[in-house]
This record gives structure tokens, C-alpha cells and sequence, in this order.
């Protein structure tokens, strides 16, 4: 009888181990399939200046030169950080900065003003990985609102913070703050008095090259295939009642999701609220089962053009496809990933 038992007990055990085994060289093949083709391109990083009545009679060489120069200064860094290995959240961090710190975007250094002659700048930060994110919207004195959003996201348990709590949380992080003359610069001071002039509202593109958006955003995907995107403003010249756009909503203006994409927006930041414009492509693609470029593609020229919305986006997927769609005339742009850099003004 025991000998029986014994006999049955070591069957058992020899196929319970065995099945177990193949399960595991299962898993292991399936992980190893996974991760070959998420991640066909090493790292990818994607970043936009802004979209709107951008075209080359409107830009003097001068300024095309600047914006060039900030632009691939911007890519080089956020290039350095992926190919040594870094995080997409450092390099997206990173790639910001230096475009917050160029005069030439509306973001940081370049924001525009207020109706009241103020600077409010909007930003924020999402985690593809984690799904964490962080945002702070109508601060006047911090140098890099996107390390004030990246703390938020790291730092806080919120995902938004506004106006002097957003600042005091960042002075709490040690986050560099400026006497608010830093962010003065003549020519958005200029823009607003013609906005006022003319009586305009809230202007985002009625003049070729004085109202254009401006607005500064990346996305990234590392070594490790984690996407991060995040995005910095200055809103709209002339913009009343602490007017929030989407650049610091989630879903929005910014969203990174390590199963579909990461993106930043630009444009009229209202129809990107109403829209979800950001969030409703990487929908598209989780639900939809669409491939990144067709999503972005239609929401941004189909959806948000039809419904008046003017912008664009600019984005990566979890493999590395590269999508920059807009609907305006122009749209400062440009990708890096090994052996690759491409940088765009204007429509192809
Ligand atoms: N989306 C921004 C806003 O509405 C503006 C921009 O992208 O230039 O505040």
C-alpha cells in the first residue's frame, strides 16, 4: 500500500515539476519575445516648440537660426542622456530646460504675458511606467516649471498644484526660483500691447509670428522601454482670469503610457481640453487596436480640425515610432534615435 502511494506521489511530483519547468521557459521565451519588439528602436526622443502661423516669410533668418539652434541643442541633450542608458523622465526633463531657458519659445524665458503684464506659466509631467504624474499651473516665479511639475509627480502625493502653493511647494523642494523680471523679454511685451490695441482677446494666432503658440514639449523613450512626456507654457498672450490651457492637464496636453505612447500638445489648449486630445489617441490605440501614427493622425487632423481646434502634437510609441502631426501652418519639431535626427519647421 505505502509502496503504492509512494509510487503515485512521485508520478505526480515528476509531472507537476515538468509542467512547472515548461511554464517557465514558457514565461521566459514570452518575456524575451515582449521585450525585443517593444523596444526595436534603443531610445527615441521627440520634441515640439510649438504649432501655429508658422512659415518661412514670417521668420527672419536670424530667428529661424535661433530656433534651430536651440532646437538641436535641446535634442543633443536629451540624446546624451537616453544613449548612456538614462531615464526618459531625466532626458524629457532635461530636453525642457534648455528650451524653457531659450528666448525664443513660449515657455520659461520666452513666456508671454498676461492681460495684467504678468508672466503665468503653466507644465507637467507624466510617467509612463508608473502612470504617476505631476503638474503646476500659473506660476510666476520659477525658472523651469517643468522641474516644478517633475517634483510634484516625484515629490508630492497631488498631481496639480497652482499658482503660490505650486511655488512654495517648489522653494520647499529646492527648485530655483527668479525675480519674475527674469521672464521679461521685448518682443512678447510688444505682442501684448498690439493684442491690446486691437482689441483681441486671449491671442494664440491671429498674427503670424507674434501670437504663434510657442509652447515647448518632449517625449522619450529609454533604454529600459519607459516612455515619460511633459510639457511647458506661457498659455496665450493676453489671457485673462488665470485662464489655464491643457498644457498642465493630463490626458490633455501630456500623457505617457508604457502600453501605448507618449505624448506633449500644442495649439488652442481649450479643444485640447474638450478633446482629451492626447489621451484619446493612446485610447485609440489600447482599445481601438490602431498603430500610433493613424490615431495621432486622425485625431489631431480630423477630430480637432473639424471641430475648429488648431495644433498639433508630438509623440513616440512604446516601440519607437515617431508620429508629429498638425493642423497649422507650421509646427517647430524634430526626433532623434541612433542614427537619426530630423528637425522641421514648416509643412512637408
Ligand atoms: N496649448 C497652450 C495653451 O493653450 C498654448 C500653446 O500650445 O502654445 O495654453
Amino acid at each position: 500500500m505505502i509502496r503504492k502511494l509512494t509510487l503515485i506521489l512521485s508520478i505526480a511530483l515528476f509531472f507537476g515539476c515538468n509542467s512547472n519547468t515548461e511554464t517557465q521557459t514558457e514565461k521566459s521565451s514570452m518575456k524575451e519575445e515582449m521585450k525585443t519588439t517593444q523596444t526595436p528602436a534603443e531610445y527615441t526622443l521627440v520634441i515640439h516648440g510649438g504649432a501655429g502661423t508658422i512659415k518661412k516669410e514670417n521668420l527672419t533668418p536670424e530667428k529661424e537660426a535661433g530656433i534651430k539652434e536651440a532646437i538641436e541643442a535641446a535634442l543633443t541633450k536629451g540624446e546624451s542622456i537616453l544613449k548612456s542608458g538614462g531615464t526618459s523622465i531625466d532626458a524629457v526633463e532635461a530636453t525642457i530646460m534648455i528650451l524653457e531657458n531659450s528666448p525664443h519659445f513660449n515657455a520659461g524665458k520666452g513666456a508671454v504675458f498676461t492681460n495684467e503684464g504678468k508672466n503665468e506659466m503653466d507644465a507637467s509631467f507624466m510617467d509612463g511606467n508608473t502612470q504617476n504624474s505631476g503638474a503646476v499651473a500659473g506660476v510666476t516665479n520659477i525658472k523651469n516649471p517643468i522641474r516644478a511639475a517633475r517634483a510634484v509627480l516625484e515629490k508630492s502625493d497631488h498631481v496639480m498644484l497652482a499658482r503660490e502653493g505650486a511655488e512654495n511647494f517648489a522653494k520647499e523642494q529646492g527648485i530655483e526660483t527668479v525675480d519674475p523680471a527674469y521672464f521679461y523679454t521685448e518682443h512678447r511685451w510688444e505682442s501684448l500691447q498690439k493684442a491690446k490695441k486691437k482689441g483681441l482677446g486671449s491671442v494664440i494666432s491671429e498674427d503670424p509670428i507674434d501670437y504663434k503658440f510657442g509652447t515647448v514639449g518632449c517625449a522619450a523613450l529609454d533604454k529600459h522601454g519607459n516612455l515619460a512626456a511633459g510639457t511647458s507654457t506661457g498659455g496665450m498672450t493676453n489671457k485673462k482670469y488665470a485662464r489655464i490651457g491643457d498644457s498642465p492637464i493630463i490626458g490633455a496636453g501630456t500623457y505617457a503610457n508604457n502600453n501605448t505612447c507618449a505624448i506633449s500638445s500644442t495649439g488652442h489648449g481649450e479643444y485640447f481640453i474638450r478633446y482629451v486630445v492626447a489621451y484619446d489617441i493612446s485610447a485609440m490605440m489600447e482599445y481601438g487596436g490602431k498603430d500610433f501614427q493613424t490615431a495621432a493622425n486622425y485625431v489631431v487632423k480630423e477630430k480637432l480640425k473639424a471641430a475648429g481646434g488648431s495644433g498639433g502634437i508630438i509623440g513616440v510609441d512604446k516601440y519607437g515610432n515617431v508620429a508629429m502631426p498638425f493642423n497649422t501652418a507650421g509646427m517647430y519639431r524634430g526626433y532623434v534615435k541612433p542614427g537619426e535626427r530630423v528637425i522641421k519647421f514648416y509643412e512637408e
